[in-house]
C-alpha cells in the first residue's frame, strides 16, 4: 500500500480540469499548518455519486467539496446539514464529524466573514446583483448576518423570483426584485454593492456589467465574485470613486479558509492560500 493512502484525504468532486485552484490553494494551507495531508481532485458522474460518498466514508475522508452537478443531489447521501446548506437546499463543502458526514455550504460563508472583517452588513442595505447560485449563497449568508435589505437585480425575472422566495419564505430580510434590462443606477444609501454574476470572468474580461456608474457613491462597500481576473472593471471603477472593495479572490480564499477549519479542525493563513491562487492564475 503506497504511503499517499494513509494521509488524510479530503477531496472535490466534480469534473475533470487541468490545474484545479482549489486543490493548489488547499495543499498549501496544509503545507503552511505543518499537516500531511492531500487534496485530490476527482472525476464523478452523476451516476456514481452514491457509490463515491460511500467510498469517503468507508475510506475515511475527512472530508470533500462538490462542485456542479453535485451540490443538491450529494444532499441524500449525507446524515445532515448545516444552517446556510439547509436553508439553500445546496452542499458545496461536507465534514466528517464523528461517525457522519455534515453537508455545509461555505461560498456565502468565506464572502460574508471577508466582508465582515472590513464592514459589518447587520441592519444595512444592499444590492445584489445576479441570482444564481453565487447570489443565492451571498444573500442567504448576509440575511442570516441581520442586513436589513436586499434589492435583487436579475436579468432572467423567474432566477430572481425563485432566489427572492427563499430568502422571504426562510429568513427575516426585506427584499425587492428589479429585472435588469437597462442600466442600473444604485439607489441611494446603499450601504453594499455586490456583483454576483459571471460577467467578467476569464476569456470574457473586457465585459462589463450595465450599470450608471455615476450613481456609485464613496461611501458604497463594493464586492465582486469573479476572481479571475480579481481586478474587475467593477473593481477598478468603485477603487477610482473611493469605495472600499473586496475581491473575489478573497471570497474564494475565504471559503477554503473555512472548509480547512472544518477538515482539520484549525485555521490556516488566509495570504498563503492567496499566493497560492494568484500563481494558478498567473500561468
Ligand atoms: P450561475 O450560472 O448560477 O449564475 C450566473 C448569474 O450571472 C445569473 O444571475 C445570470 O443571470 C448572471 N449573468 C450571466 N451572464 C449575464 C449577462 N450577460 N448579463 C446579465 N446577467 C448575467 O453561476 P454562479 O452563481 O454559480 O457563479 C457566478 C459567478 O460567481 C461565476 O463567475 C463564478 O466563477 C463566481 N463564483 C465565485 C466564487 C468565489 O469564491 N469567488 C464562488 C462561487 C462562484 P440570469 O439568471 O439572467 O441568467
Amino acid at each position: 500500500m503506497s504511503q499517499n493512502f494513509l494521509k488524510p484525504i479530503t477531496a472535490c468532486f466534480g469534473q475533470p480540469v487541468a490545474e484545479n485552484p482549489t486543490q493548489v490553494m488547499i495543499e498549501a494551507a496544509y503545507q503552511q499548518l505543518g499537516l500531511d495531508w492531500r487534496y485530490i481532485t476527482l472525476e464523478v458522474s452523476p451516476d456514481d455519486l452514491a457509490a463515491a460518498v460511500a467510498g469517503a466514508r468507508a475510506m475515511g475522508f475527512r472530508g470533500f467539496n462538490c462542485t456542479i452537478p453535485h451540490k443538491v443531489a450529494v444532499i441524500e447521501h449525507l446524515d445532515g446539514l448545516g444552517e446556510s446548506a439547509a436553508v439553500m437546499q445546496a452542499v458545496n463543502c461536507v465534514v466528517r464529524r464523528g461517525d457522519q458526514l455534515i453537508g455545509e455550504n461555505t461560498d456565502g460563508k468565506g464572502f460574508v466573514e471577508g466582508v465582515k472583517k472590513l464592514r459589518d452588513p447587520k441592519g444595512k442595505n444592499v444590492v445584489l446583483l445576479g441570482a444564481g447560485g453565487a447570489a443565492r449563497a451571498i444573500a442567504v449568508e448576509l440575511a442570516l448576518s441581520g442586513a436589513a435589505k436586499i434589492i435583487l437585480v436579475n436579468r432572467t425575472p423567474q432566477r430572481g423570483l425563485e432566489t427572492k422566495a427563499l430568502l422571504d419564505d426562510q429568513l427575516d430580510v426585506a427584499t425587492e426584485l428589479i429585472t435588469w434590462d437597462k442600466p442600473y443606477a444604485i439607489p441611494e444609501g446603499t450601504d453594499f454593492l455586490i456583483n454576483a454574476t459571471s460577467i467578467g470572468l476569464y476569456p470574457d474580461v473586457g465585459a462589463q456589467l450595465d450599470l450608471q456608474y455615476d450613481t456609485l457613491q464613496a461611501e458604497t462597500f463594493v464586492s465582486d465574485v469573479v476572481f479571475n481576473p480579481p481586478a474587475t472593471h467593477l473593481i477598478r471603477e468603485a477603487k477610482r470613486r473611493g469605495c472600499e472593495t473586496l475581491d473575489g479572490l478573497e471570497m474564494l480564499v475565504g471559503q477554503g479558509v473555512i472548509g480547512v477549519d472544518y477538515w482539520a479542525g484549525t485555521s490556516p493563513e488566509p495570504k498563503v492560500m492567496r499566493e497560492a491562487l494568484e500563481q494558478v492564475f498567473a500561468s
